[in-house]
């Protein structure tokens, strides 16, 4: 198994002669099956705070904890959740209808059948197994209400795809009520900024290029979320072919819409969670009409022809690195 983290965060705060630069309280810490890193301009104590935040929606959401919410749903068809999954589950679906099933929380039973769920056991089912699976993949055919989820027969859910963008924006709300003006967080990738650096310049963040290395170019950002998703992220390789962790709902199969990586920047960490793993399935051009139709996000489209694409809200605060500089095109 691989695993690329997809963002990294530059740390500009080194700069010897501003005093407000100096080292920031920093925590690193592993959930949700990654590595965290939390930086804060504050009390040391909301540290473990932010950090207990995380771990508490971890064990209510994650999909193999035997004793978490999401599981006891999984394992019988039916249960009650607490209303942060209930908020998440609702939020998840709503995403899921506006982008036409793309994003599609009940791939589960599809995922496990690569093996990306138990780590190392990857295998290719075949054409017959896949159209099985797939007869018990339909978001539409889950139910929320009251506190209760109940899902089809054989259905199973996967927050995968928006749990740490989920749990990003509980820990900015957390921070910012025991009244933390700026922090830095890095959940697995999952860059959240909130307010800017002490010294009140926006936060630097680079986007990994998973083509060449390095970076496609940096962000200025401040009280926002930057989130990516790739098939480099978790892959493996058999017979010389590479199967990655984002499945096409549309046929059960890894992504392949000529996308490498997409990044989404929006003030809402889990918005951006949902729509970078969506727009990766959708591909540039739909992914371009959603953003046309939607908005309230920005994107940058890494195509694997080596192509830069970021839509025009991004102008003046990304910055292509070296020849991308060249070979960006600007979505209106
Ligand atoms: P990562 O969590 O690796 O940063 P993503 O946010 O893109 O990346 O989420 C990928 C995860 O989402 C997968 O590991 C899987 O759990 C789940 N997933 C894969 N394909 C889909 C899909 N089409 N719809 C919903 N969830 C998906
Ligand atoms: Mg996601």
């Amino acid at each position: 198994m691989k695993r690329i983290a997809a963002l990294a965060v530059v740390f500009t705060l080194l700069c010897c002669c501003a005093p407000a630069d100096s080292p920031l309280p920093t925590a690193s810490f592993f959930a949700m099956n990654t590595t965290m890193s939390i930086q804060l301009d504050g009390d040391e104590a909301l540290l473990r705070g932010a950090e207990n935040v995380v771990c508490s929606l971890e064990r209510k959401l994650s999909v193999t904890d035997p004793s978490s919410e999401l599981f006891a749903i999984n394992s019988r068809g039916e249960g009650e959740v607490s209303p942060d999954t209930a908020e998440l589950l609702k939020f998840a679906l709503d995403i899921c209808e506006k982008t036409d099933g793309a994003l599609d929380i009940s791939i589960y039973p599809v995922l496990r059948a690569w093996g990306f769920t138990t780590d190392g056991d990857y295998r290719v089912p075949d054409g017959d197994e896949l159209a099985d699976l797939l007869a018990l993949v339909d978001y539409t055919k889950v139910d929320v209400s009251e506190g209760t989820v109940t899902l089809a027969e054989g259905m199973q859910l996967d927050l995968g795809a928006v749990g740490k963008g989920f749990a990003g924006d509980r820990v900015v709300e957390y921070l910012r009520e025991n009244g933390v003006k700026s922090a830095l967080l890095n959940l697995g990738g999952n860059v959240q900024a909130l307010g800017s650096k002490p010294n009140g310049s926006p936060w630097t963040v680079a986007v990994a290029d998973p083509l060449n290395g390095g970076y496609l170019g940096t962000l200025e950002v401040s009280d926002r979320a930057v989130v990516t998703s790739g098939g480099y992220e978790r892959r493996f390789e058999l017979d010389g072919a590479t199967y990655h962790h984002i499945i096409d709902p549309s046929d059960g199969r890894p992504a392949a819409s000529g996308l490498v990586s997409v990044t989404v920047v929006a003030e809402d960490g889990v918005l951006c969670d949902a729509l970078s793993t969506a727009f990766f399935v959708m591909g540039l051009d739909r992914a371009s009409e959603y953003w046309r139709a939607h908005g309230g996000f920005e994107a940058i489209f890494l195509t694997d022809d080596g192509g830069l694409y970021v839509t025009s809200g991004l102008e003046g605060s990304f910055t292509a690195q070296g020849s991308y500089g060249a070979a960006l095109t600007v979505i209106r």
